[in-house]
């Protein structure tokens, strides 16, 4: 039996988990953050709340006896993929990344790479309406452009209040464009503000800025770190299954 570690978070995580709890030979954990208050349904054993940094990542894998690990993470979640690289490395557990491929500007779109909000909103004319889709914590960031309004979505309410120049939309991202259309059309948005987060769900509004001509900042990735990468749960799969063959092959010479 192989024990697996899931780090999770994404769509992707939740469909790879399915996939795995159902696969002979494997025992699944997956992880989540515990950020969201009510998490989707994951298939094998779900732990919530951090491992406590490199340190109490490698002491989680020890303990558990982890032989793989998969990091489907958030491809902004930069720090929980920088620990996974560094403690499995330590520990010389196998780690895979599986990341989805960043969205991709359509041929004539007015898009714009940035760094980070702060430097997206500072691009911003005066009176400009921002559309921000950066996550529900960008708050504290939007208040230093006053000569600015925002629209800020989020899928939960931000811990903090808002600026008076910020309205919140409580909901996720639809993936009608024509519905994106009328909503940025109703607010007034100059400018949408995203994270390159790639994946089906948020397309659609980058979309209905394109067919309506509004500019997209575009915050880019976090780097990388240099390990294996996929970009889909199949990929993710038959990684494991070539682990979870090794295992069974070695198991098997040495007995
Ligand atoms: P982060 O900055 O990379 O991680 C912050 C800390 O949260 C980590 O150091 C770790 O704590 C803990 N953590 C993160 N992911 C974890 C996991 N899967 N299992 C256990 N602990 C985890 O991550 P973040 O950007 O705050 O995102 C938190 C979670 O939300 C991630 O799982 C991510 O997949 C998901 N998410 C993020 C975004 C985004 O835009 N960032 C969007 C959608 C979903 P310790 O150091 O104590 O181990």
């Amino acid at each position: 039996m192989t024990t697996v570690l899931l780090l999770a978070g994404t769509s992707e995580a939740r469909a790879l988990s399915h996939r795995l709890a159902a696969l002979p030979g494997i025992g699944l954990t997956a992880s989540l953050a515990g950020v969201t208050r009510s998490p989707a349904a994951y298939g094998g054993r779900l732990r919530s709340g951090g491992f406590g940094g490199v340190p109490g990542l490698q002491r989680y894998l020890s303990a558990e006896g982890i032989g793989a690990v998969i990091d489907a993470t958030h491809p902004f979640a930069a720090t929980m993929h920088r620990n996974a690289a560094i403690a499995c490395s330590g520990a010389d557990v196998p780690l895979l990344r599986l990341e989805r491929p960043e969205w991709v500007a359509p041929p004539g779109a007015d898009w714009r790479d940035v760094a980070d909000l702060g430097a997206a909103i500072g691009l911003l004319p005066a009176g400009a309406v921002g559309f921000i889709a950066a996550g529900r914590s960008a708050g504290p960031v939007l208040a230093a452009r006053q000569e600015a309004r925002f629209v800020l979505r989020a899928i939960e309410a931000p811990p903090e209040p808002l600026p008076a120049n910020v309205r919140l939309i409580l909901g996720r991202p639809s993936e009608d464009a024509a519905a994106e259309m009328a909503l940025l059309r109703a607010e007034g948005v100059t400018h949408l503000i995203c994270k390159n987060s790639g994946g089906p769900a948020g397309r659609a509004k980058l979309d209905a800025a394109a067919a309506l001509g509004v500019p997209v900042l575009m915050i880019r990735r976090p780097p990388r770190q240099p390990v294996p990468t996929v970009a889909t749960v199949g990929d993710a799969v038959r990684w494991l299954r070539a682990i979870v063959a090794n295992a069974a092959g070695s198991g098997a010479s040495r007995a």
